[in-house]
C-alpha cells in the first residue's frame, strides 16, 4: 500500500450496511487499518445467539439488547479513536438510501438478505459508486467487488430470466460458522483496502467462493450481462421501491407483509424451521411459528402476518431472517 496509500486511506470513507457477522468483522478490519471515516448502519439488536460469530459484541451487549449499530460504534472507537466512527440505527429503504449512503467512497455489504443487497446494487449502479457484495451461510461464503460500468453487478450475477422464487437458506435457519464469516469478511476488507488506498489496479475483480468445511475455494471471472436490468437497461426496481414487500398495518398489534411475486414451499420452510429448533404448525395453506414475543403466519403466496408489533422494520427483519428475502 505504501505511505501514499496509507495517507489516502486516512482521507477515505466507507459505509457498512448491516453490522451482523460480516459487517462487524469488516468494520473492525477497516477501522484498525486506518480508514478515515466509517459509518455502520443496522436495524437489529444484539442477541446471545449472535455471539458465536459477531466479533464486535459481547455478553453485556446481548444482556442489554443494545442496538448493534450503537454497540459497534462504542467498540470501534475503543479500537482506534482517530477514526471518525458513527453507528446509525436504521432500516435501509429506497426512501432513506441517499441520506444514509450518499457521499461515501465505498459501500460494504454486511446485510443478511437479498432484498437489501439488490437495493444496494441499484443505488450503487445508479450513482456509479463501487460496493462489495459479501455473504456467508453454513460453512460457505462468497464475495465480489462491484464497480458499476467496469465489472459485473449483482443483477448480472444473480438475475436470470427464469429466476423463480426459491426458498433461501438463512443464517437463522441453517446457522453460520464463525470461521466462514471471518474468511469472507477478510476477503471483502482486502478489496476495500485496495480501493480506499487508491490501488485500483490491484483489485482482482473476481467472485471468490469458499467453503471452510470442504476446503473448496474458487475464484471465478464474472462477465457483465449485456441485457442486465440494472447496469445495462438501468431499471432500478428496488431503488424505486417496486420490488420491496409492501407492509401494512392490520389489527391492533399486527402488520401484513404483502408478497405477490413468489411461491413458498411451506413444507420445506417447515423442515428448515424445525431443524433450527423452532415450534412450527403447518397445514398446507399456512404455516405458523413464534419468535417470542412475536408470532408469524406465512401463506403459500409468500404473504405473512406478524403479530406482536406494528413496526415495519421488525416485520422486514424477521421475514428476511426466517423466510428469506
Ligand atoms: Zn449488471
Amino acid at each position: 500500500m505504501g505511505e501514499e496509500g496509507q495517507r489516502r486511506l486516512l482521507g477515505s470513507s466507507a459505509v457498512v450496511v448491516g453490522c451482523g457477522a460480516i459487517g462487524a468483522s469488516t468494520a473492525q478490519l477497516l477501522v484498525r487499518a486506518g480508514t478515515g471515516r466509517l459509518r455502520v448502519i443496522d436495524r437489529d439488536f444484539v442477541e446471545p445467539s449472535n455471539l458465536q460469530r459477531q466479533a464486535l459484541f459481547d455478553e453485556h451487549d446481548a444482556r442489554e439488547a443494545l442496538p448493534k449499530a450503537a454497540a459497534a460504534e462504542r467498540k470501534l472507537r475503543l479500537l482506534n479513536a482517530e477514526i471518525r466512527t458513527e453507528g446509525v440505527v436504521a432500516d435501509l429503504t429506497p426512501r432513506n438510501a441517499e441520506e444514509l449512503l450518499g457521499g461515501f467512497d465505498l459501500i460494504l455489504d454486511g446485510t443478511d438478505n437479498f432484498e437489501t443487497r439488490f437495493l444496494l446494487n441499484d443505488y450503487a449502479v445508479e450513482a456509479g459508486r463501487p460496493w462489495i457484495y459479501a455473504a456467508a451461510v453454513g460453512s460457505y461464503g462468497v464475495t465480489l467487488a462491484i464497480r458499476p460500468g467496469e465489472t459485473a453487478c449483482l443483477a448480472c450475477l444473480m438475475e436470470t430470466a427464469d429466476a423463480g422464487p426459491a426458498l433461501e437458506e438463512t443464517c437463522d435457519t441453517v446457522g453460520v460458522l464463525g470461521p466462514a464469516v471471518s474468511l469472507v469478511s477478510s476477503l471483502q476488507a482486502a478489496e476495500a483496502l485496495k480501493f480506499l488506498s487508491g490501488r485500483i489496479e490491484a483489485l482482482h475483480g473476481r467472485l471468490i467462493s469458499c467453503d471452510v468445511w470442504s476446503g473448496r475455494i474458487q475464484s471465478i471471472g464474472v462477465a457483465r450481462n449485456t441485457d442486465c436490468r440494472a447496469c445495462a437497461r438501468r431499471e432500478f426496481s428496488y431503488l424505486e421501491g417496486q420490488a420491496q414487500p409492501h407492509i401494512t398495518r392490520c389489527g391492533r398489534d399486527s402488520v401484513q407483509i404483502h408478497e405477490r411475486r413468489r411461491t413458498l414451499d411451506l413444507g420445506a420452510l417447515e423442515g428448515s424451521l424445525r431443524a433450527a429448533g423452532m415450534a412450527v404448525k403447518q397445514n398446507g395453506f399456512l404455516l405458523k411459528f413464534s419468535v417470542p414475543p412475536y408470532e408469524m403466519t406465512v401463506f403459500g403466496d409468500g404473504r405473512a402476518i406478524l403479530k406482536g408489533s406494528t413496526d415495519p422494520a421488525v416485520a422486514r427483519s424477521l421475514y428476511a431472517r426466517y423466510i428469506g428475502a
